[in-house]
């Protein structure tokens, strides 16, 4: 190959340019540096007014409204704390539909008028922030109504600096609405979400009895899947450079076939980039716990310990963001694509969902006594209540062009949802809705028509790796989440969802405790009826099986295979009265999601399919002709006769798709979507299938990409 050997960096220089650290070092290193770029409860406490501070905490603890003249006391905190800390500007910090973090930096230094500058930062720009809303998606919402749009301080996420060599950024978490008031963020509706779920809950909550509660918050610990490959190879690929995927290359000799690299021994110089990932997320106050390898070559995981929805998802989103930084330091680039290379296993992100009281209890942990147990039945079966009446919603909310490589292809997780128990909770909600009072099976039910559910050890039941929707001993793990998306509208649905199964059971439970029923006898009834009617989702067996596919076809369940087959369900009638009866989004909010989400597809494919088709005639056909020549010079019939069948497919095929790229129809919205789905794929598909076929025959060094041995096994 012409290309020069990638630079082999020691470890003396990765402690030189990123000063990692020792395995060791970290541990020590971790207890001092947590959190030590977050305005945190106890700097908080330490600076602020006794008062002050006492509403800040009831704004986080209960979600209560927080009283904006305090603004001020607590922009004068914010301020000493950042410039202590080296900060020279702040920014609202925020998540556009984009799907990204979105930044404007202010300086905090305004002349004085004197030839000096004084630091100036006042609540009214602490609360509110104007950034022009026009260049931001807002689907339906901009074209009625004013570009303007503001951001507004969420004191329930706290405020972090963001370091740089050369200065530093105190970054403030912000919801992002148009000036109508409609959200154009993925803060808003989570955060409305988490309001209608504490709501709900707290409602039965106090039917079992409980009156100590006063909000209860979902939780939410993401394992994200990624791929390290060396720089190099990154750049020298235009298709990874812009569209974050290869739209080439030929499956290499070895996959993961071998199984040798899962949980194989990490190589040094990724482990060096991840220890200084985790070191900067840990001052970030990102608890993050576990790292392994994955499935596929030169892919890894990250993990954190669970947090409360709302903060988990800005952590998250920061990990995203501090994963691909820190990577450029080692000569590495961190892929979050769910499907950079064909053939090799995608990338996802484990989405482990639960739900908490303030008092500490974890509603969906089975308990050891009776009344723990009738409460975690009650709230499990409304979880499989939820997912089964919205399951279509549920996929959507996961829909995008990366994804459409994974779901229903094979591979973890499929596009049908379903859910998987483990053999001892299926048994147990069986039981119950069969009506059997008396133990099934010892060891199951004890006690006279009481279920008391054996104290179930964490991670019960086998690991079903297939399952969308898996219960994992005390929370639920909604696995079908790309790697690159933000977590928080696929929570946003996961919440309001949970919230309205929750809330029509509570009011079932009401009635039946006002007609006499004992709290047994109606919480089995309920959940008898309940578990009868949606045990379809239930499903233990293997999801990428096409079995299941004619299965599930029988039991009535949605495969909505593509992400243009899921998005209608945005905006279908039973997501819109869901969403408004619970006042997560209006009708046009939806909407516009639905416009915003349809045009990124549109707009994805659309950047993909001439990136192919540039990449193919002005970088692999010439390499191919010049293949032929040499062929042709050295007199090799054979193969020359082989080669001009190619070459003549390749052109044919760039044809079709340059065609295809230059003439789309006159359609729009889904439509459009449909017709990028229907049509420019298969052809960017042709156009790599015979591309992907001159790969194995041209001359190496006349082949200008990197292959995917190079970039999967160079470490
Ligand atoms: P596995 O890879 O076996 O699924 P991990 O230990 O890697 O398990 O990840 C489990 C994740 O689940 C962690 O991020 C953990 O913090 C999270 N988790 C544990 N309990 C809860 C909970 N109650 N709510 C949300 N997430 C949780
Ligand atoms: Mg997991």
């Amino acid at each position: 190959m012409p290309r020069t050997r990638i630079h082999n960096v020691s470890a003396a220089q990765w402690s030189a340019n990123g000063d990692a650290l020792g395995a060791q070092d970290l541990t020590v290193q971790t207890n001092q540096v947590f959190g030590a770029n977050v305005f945190s409860l106890s700097e908080q406490r330490k600076r602020l007014p006794k008062h002050v501070y006492a509403q800040l905490r009831a704004t986080l603890a209960r979600g209560e409204e927080l009283d904006t003249s305090l603004a001020d006391m607590v922009a004068q905190a914010m301020k000493e704390w950042a410039l202590e800390r080296g900060a020279t500007h702040y920014t609202h910090w925020f998540q556009p539909l984009t799907g990204l973090t979105a930044e404007k930096h202010d300086s905090f230094y305004n002349p004085a008028g004197d030839g000096t500058a004084i630091a100036d930062f006042s609540g009214k720009e602490l609360i509110q922030g104007e950034p022009d809303a026009s260049s931001f998606p807002t689907g339906g919402i901009r074209a009625t109504f004013e570009a303007r749009g503001y951001t507004a301080w969420d004191p329930t996420s706290p405020a972090f600096i963001l370091e740089n060599p050369n200065g530093a950024l105190l970054c403030i978490p912000t919801a992002f609405a148009s000036w109508t008031g409609e959200a154009l963020d993925h803060k808003i509706p989570l955060l409305r979400s988490m309001d209608a779920l504490s709501t709900a809950a707290l409602k039965a909550l106090r039917l079992l009895g409980d009156e100590e509660a006063h909000r209860v918050f979902t939780t939410i610990g993401p394992e994200q899947e990624y791929f390290l490959i060396d720089e190099q190879y990154y750049f020298e690929r235009p298709d990874l450079l812009i569209t974050g995927r290869t739209l080439f290359g030929a499956k290499p000799p070895k996959g993961h076939e071998l199984d040798d690299h899962y949980f194989g021994s990490i190589p040094e110089r990724i482990l060096a980039c991840m220890l200084e990932t985790e070191r900067e997320l840990v001052k970030l106050g990102v608890p993050v716990k576990t790292r392994h390898n994955e499935v596929a070559p030169n892919q890894y995981e990250i993990a954190p310990v669970f947090e409360g929805t709302n903060v988990g998802c800005d952590h998250q989103m920061l990990t995203m963001q501090i994963m691909q930084n820190v990577a450029r330091n080692y000569g590495l680039v961190c892929l979050l694509h769910e499907k950079p290379f064909a053939g090799v296993n995608g990338s996802g992100k484990h989405n482990n969902w639960s739900m908490g009281t303030d008092t500490g209890d974890n509603l969906l942990e089975p308990g050891d006594t009776p009344h723990e147990n009738l409460s975690f039945l009650f709230f499990a079966a409304a979880v499989i209540e939820a997912v089964d009446t919205y399951q279509e919603l549920l996929r959507a909310s996961i829909a995008s062009p990366g994804q459409d490589f994974r779901l229903g292809a094979n591979e973890a997780p499929p596009a049908i949802i379903s859910i998987f128990l483990g053999a001892e909770l299926e048994e147990i909600f069986g039981a119950i809705a069969e009506g059997k009072t008396s133990p099934s099976k010892p060891g199951s039910f004890l006690g006279l028509g009481t279920p008391v559910l054996p104290p179930l050890p964490l991670h019960s039941g086998d690991r079903n790796r297939t399952s969308p929707f898996a219960f994992t001993g005390n929370k639920f793990e909604f696995r079908a989440l790309g790697s690159s998306m933000s977590p928080a509208w696929p929570n946003t649905v996961l919440n309001t969802i949970a919230a309205e199964a929750i809330d029509r059971m509570a009011g079932e439970l009401e009635a039946k405790m006002k007609a006499g029923a004992t709290l047994e006898k109606a919480i089995l009834e309920i959940v008898r009826a309940s578990y009868g009617a949606h045990s379809r989702i239930v499903f233990n067996g293997d999801g990428y099986s096409e079995a299941w596919h004619a299965e599930a076809e029988k039991r009535g369940l949605a495969n909505l295979r593509s992400t243009p087959d899921a998005l209608p369900w945005l905006t279908e009638k039973s997501t819109v009265d869901l969403f408004k009866k619970h006042k997560v989004l209006s009708k046009r909010e939806l909407e516009s999601r639905y416009d915003v989400f349809t045009e990124q597809y549109v707009t994805k494919v659309n950047i993909e399919a001439e990136t192919a088709a540039s990449i193919a005639r002005t970088l692999l056909l010439p390499a191919a002709l010049r293949h032929l020549a040499e062929l042709r010079a050295a007199g090799v019939e054979a193969l020359v006769v082989e080669t001009e069948g190619l070459v003549e497919e390749l052109v044919t095929r760039i044809k079709a798709l340059e065609e295809a790229n230059a003439e789309h129809p006159d359609v729009e919205g889904i439509e459009h979507a449909v017709y990028m789905r229907d049509t420019l794929l298969p052809a960017m598909g042709a156009v790599r299938e015979t591309a992907d076929k001159l790969e194995r025959i041209v001359a190496d060094d006349l082949w200008p990409l990197p292959k995917y041995s190079e970039m999967l096994f160079i470490k």
